[in-house]
Formats: structure tokens, sequence, C-alpha cells
């Protein structure tokens, strides 16, 4: 039968497997994909030979020969990441298998002009050639806006958060001498933590910055929905005739969880709420931090409600919770009416680069897919 199999076929899902798998022998590789160990061996061979996998040690055994093991070569390929967001640009250079290489975030607020582009250009131009002699390894760059992107990837169809314009995309492209895609922030972000935390089932996301957004994923894939808007979590209705949210409406999750209901006590510095909070002895802050985790118990339970499956706190809120975690959880669970442990709620693996990691992974993704 595996003579009628295309040769290709056989070195990408060897790839592949690998690639799931982390390291593998020879011989598990066999089973496994139910191909002959000759055929696996000559498709081993090309592959090394190429600079695709690489012979990573023997395995322990109790006796008899020892199993070589293989593993994908991580830097045989890298994307990059941009996140643009409202006052700060960060460039990521990623791995395979998602390690940040390089990074570079400046504070710099968005402007479509020129002076703005050229600084991207010429930021992401030296993390290029710190990291690769050619472009040939570079698979593509992925850039996350706080915007809602159409089904093409290179029109924005909602943005309210940075003013993009319609030909945003045809802006960026005499800056970008690479293939570049445009990615929703909070999505991307989701996907990053969904690869990241290795979740094969269903995982939410909820980005807890300046804006509110998130994502749901099944096995690293994203929902996106009918209409893209898939995971925009931030207009949850969760007090009816509430505060008024940035869309125009009352009572979205956002108007009660954005981080600026925070840091407005702190001159806009997450930081220092976070520090002041910490010393235990604000009660104002105290207060103001019980209030927001109150909205947050509700929009996390119902997220649960509708998902049943892990929730990933995010964004830049996100990335201070670990302190947090045991009290929110309780206070999530007082909500819910079938469990009453709340290890449901996780708190996000990245700090700041999530979005970027998240809007590279597209290129690695198809990278792998298309081996
Ligand atoms: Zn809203």
């Amino acid at each position: 039968m595996e003579e009628y199999l295309n040769k290709s076929k056989i070195s990408g899902d060897i790839f592949r497997f690998l690639y799931l798998n982390k390291q593998s022998s020879r011989q598990e590789i066999s089973q496994s994909l139910g191909i002959s160990l000759p055929t696996i061996t000559r498709s081993l061979n090309t592959l090394q030979k190429s600079g695709f996998i690489e012979n990573a040690g023997e395995f322990q055994s109790t006796g008899g020969r020892r199993a070589v093991r293989y593993q994908c070569i991580p830097d045989s390929r890298y994307a990059i990441g941009i996140d643009i967001t409202k006052n700060h640009l960060s460039i990521v250079l990623i791995d395979l298998t998602l390690n940040i290489i390089d990074n570079k975030r400046l504070r710099i607020p968005f402007h479509e002009n020129s002076e703005y582009f050229s600084v991207m250009k010429q930021e992401l131009e030296s993390i290029i050639s710190r990291n690769m002699p050619d472009c040939s390894k570079l698979l593509g760059v992925g850039i996350s806006l706080p915007a809602i992107i159409g089904e093409d990837r290179k029109t924005v169809t909602y943005a309210t958060v940075i003013p993009l314009s319609l030909n945003i995309y045809n802006f960026f492209s005499d800056y970008i001498h690479a293939p570049f895609l445009f990615f929703n922030d909070a999505s991307s972000a989701g996907l990053a933590e969904s690869w990241k935390g290795d979740y094969t089932d269903a995982v939410a996301y909820l980005s807890l910055s300046s804006s509110i957004g998130g994502a749901y994923m099944n096995n690293k894939m994203i929902y996106a929905g009918a209409n893209n808007r898939g995971g925009e979590f931030g207009h949850m209705t969760i007090v009816p005739h509430g505060k008024r949210c940035y869309c125009g409406r009352y009572g979205c999750l956002d108007a009660y969880c954005t981080a600026n209901t925070l840091t407005d006590f702190t001159d806009g510095n997450l930081k220092e709420f976070f520090d002041i909070l910490k010393t235990g002895n604000n009660k104002g802050i105290q207060n103001v931090f019980e209030d927001y985790t109150d909205y947050l118990a509700i929009a996390v339970n119902n997220l649960r409600m509708c998902f049943d499956c892990d929730v990933i706190l995010g964004g830049n809120v996100g990335a201070y919770m670990a302190d947090y975690i045991d009290d929110f959880r309780k206070k999530a669970i007082q909500l819910n009416p079938f469990e009453k442990d709340g290890s449901y709620i996780r708190v996000c693996h990245y700090r700041t680069e999530a979005a970027a990691v998240g809007a590279a992974i597209y290129y690695i993704e198809q990278f792998i897919q298309n081996f």
C-alpha cells in the first residue's frame, strides 16, 4: 500500500509526528504511522540531510540495542510576530517550537505615518539581520492589531482602539519585505497560550488589557465564528443598563474590566496599582480590586457555563493575577452551581508578548501542515 503513497507525504507525516511528539524512535514512528521501517529510515535520512530533523541521543534501554531518538530542529525555520497597540510596538522572532529567540518592545504611540513605519521597519530588519544571514529561514510576519480583521487577513473591518485606514495593508507593504498578514490581538494571544499550554481540547482565553477581548479554541484552533467576531467577550452585557462602554452600549464587560478601571487610580500605571495592592495597606485600592474581580468573576463563570473548559486570564491584568488567583477562584466558584473546584481558571503564561507570538504562529502552523 505504501508504494502508492507520495514520498513527500511520508516525509511530511514523519515531520508532523516528530513535531507533535517532541522525540521519537524509528520503531515508534513506524508503528504509529503504519509505514515499514526501511521507508521510515530512508525518509529520516532525507529529513536529516535537509536540516529539518536531528539525532537527539538514545533512549534508555533495559537491554539490546538502544533506539536512536529523533527530533525536529526548532530553528530550521523562524516566524516573526509584530504586536501593535495604542502605545507600544513589540516584535518577536520565534522558532518552530515557539521559543522567543529575539524580541524588541518599544514605547511608541501608533500613528499611521512614515515616521512610525520607518521605526518598525528598522527594528524588524535589525532582528532579522541579527538572527538570519539571509531571509530564507523566515516563514512570514504576523501582525497583531487591536481590531477585527477580515477573512482575507488583509483588511480591517472594525477598529476603535487605534485608527486604521482602509488601505492599511498597502501602507504596511511598503515597509515589510516578507509575506505578512493581519490578526486580531486577543485571538493571537489566546492562540499563543493554547499552544504553549499544549491544550489539545477546548480552552477560553480572556484578554484583560486597556480593552477586553478573547478567544475560544479547540485543539489549538481558534473558533472564529460566522463573522470573525467569536470571542469578543468584552461586549457581553454583564450589568443591564450599566456603565457606558466605548462601543456606545451600556453594561458591557469592557466597561467594568478594562485595565483602566484599575489604573485610573495610579495615573495609568498598572504595575504601581499592583505594587500598592500587594502592600495590603491601602483600603481604597483593595476595594477597587474587589469590585473589579466581582465583575470579572461573573464573566469567567459565564465562560465556564458556555464552554465547560479551562479559562485563561491574560492581557496586562492577567499577567499580575498569579498572586490573587486562589481568592479569585473562590469568588468565581460561588457563582457556579456544579463545581467546588476553581482550578479551571488559569493565569497566562506570557506576560507581554502573547499577541506577537500568536500572530507568528499562523506561519508556523502553515509550515507544519504543508510540510
Ligand atoms: Zn461594549
